[in-house]
């Protein structure tokens, strides 16, 4: 038998834009590690605290996660990182997760956050190389430290990856804008007005479909699914027409006729919509507020499955729920890779809204 071994060390971290469910996720790696007798460590402000180091990178305890799962946003920070992008940048990180004996990461993000952490696990070995010629780290620590074990989970609100069928933070976004949707109807209905509300989603339409489905909204505008501003005219003059109090459009912020052009549409054909048209922009009010029971045990059981998958001995994986099951996938077969959206969902939602 050889020498009992150092403990292993493990990191976790959170990246990119803020969503719900991100403390619970940051407890559960916390936790979970410390159950199975590795330390961990948080690193503050995402890859710009690992570029940073010194206190920004630092031991956290069982009760350091103490009353976190039901805050928003992220206890540990996050931050967008210009420096992490370039190769310098993320040799200053390893170095940093070098001074602490870290070679086990924990990245809670969005697509850019999960491509950044999986490019650092591919260079690890030679920026290693590069480290040890420049006599920053000794040989014994370049030979205890030969790879970076990945895992990553999605925190993201607006559904978009592959690899996982809700992304952390997805359904309490969702959860928000209902009750938004809603707020704004009873306003609505009693002014004969009609809402324009845009929901956040760039490339994908997932929250704006679903809060109309939910919301009983008359039209959805998604990038996946354009849809010309003549045909929601028609959409709301047909609501008019058969006496509904108001009419609800939901649009995704990255719809190429977003809410400022259909105000402006609207605005050239007021004479013809019967109703007055008022726009509304959520903006960061969804990512707002206390993660929902299902962000709060999805983000959990996925934190807790990722935190064991560092010790699988497959590397660079995306611990995601799919079929509701947990699962892992190479983070290269998903990274920049948009999900699709289930277009008869919106047809579902034409149908219902007639
Ligand atoms: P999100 O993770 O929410 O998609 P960003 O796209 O802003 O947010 O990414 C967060 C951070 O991840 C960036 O500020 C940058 O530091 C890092 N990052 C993103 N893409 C890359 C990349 N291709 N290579 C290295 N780092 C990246």
């Amino acid at each position: 038998m050889g020498e009992p071994s150092a403990p292993r060390r493990l990191a976790v971290m959170t990246s990119g834009g803020d969503a719900q469910g991100m403390n619970p996720a940051v407890r559960s790696v916390v936790r979970t590690a410390l159950n199975h007798g590795a330390e961990i460590f948080a690193i503050y402000e995402g890859y710009q605290g690992l570029i940073d180091g010194g206190d920004r990178i630092r031991a956290v305890s069982w009760d350091d996660v103490s009353s976190i799962l039901n805050l928003g946003g992220t206890i540990i920070g996050t931050a967008r990182s210009l420096e992490f992008r370039e190769r310098d940048g993320r040799r200053k990180a390893v170095h940093n997760l070098l001074r602490n004996g870290i070679d086990r990461l924990v990245v809670i993000g969005g697509d850019g956050s999960l491509s950044g952490a999986d490019r650092l696990r591919q260079e690890w070995p030679s920026l290693v190389a590069e480290l040890l010629e420049r006599g920053d780290i000794d040989q014994a620590t370049a030979d205890l430290h030969p790879a970076l074990m990945i895992a990553g989970m999605v925190g993201s609100i607006d559904n978009g990856m592959l690899g996982t069928d809700m992304t952390i933070g997805a359904d309490s976004a969702l959860h928000r804008i209902v009750e938004a949707i809603d707020a704004i109807s009873s306003t609505a209905a009693s002014h004969q007005r009609s809402f324009v509300v845009e929901v956040m989603g760039r490339n994908c339409g997932y929250l704006a479909l679903m809060a109309g489905i939910a919301g009983g909204a008359e039209s959805v505008v998604i990038p996946e699914a354009e849809v010309e501003p003549e045909v929601i005219v028609r959409d709301i003059q047909s609501a008019y027409a058969r006496g509904k109090a108001h009419a609800l459009i939901i649009v995704a912020e990255g719809a190429r006729n977003n809410a400022t052009r259909l105000a402006e549409h609207f605005e050239a054909h007021k004479n013809q919509i019967g109703f007055d048209v008022r726009v509304t922009t959520l903006g960061h009010v969804q990512r707002g507020g206390t993660p929902s029971a299902f962000d709060r045990l999805l983000a959990t059981r996925l934190a807790a499955a990722a935190t064991e998958h560092l010790d699988s001995g497959e590397h660079g994986r995306l611990i995601g729920m799919l079929k509701g099951e947990v699962s892992s996938t190479p983070l290269t077969e998903v990274v920049g890779k948009p999900k699709t959206i289930d277009l008869e969902l919106l047809k579902l939602q034409k149908v219902l809204a007639q």
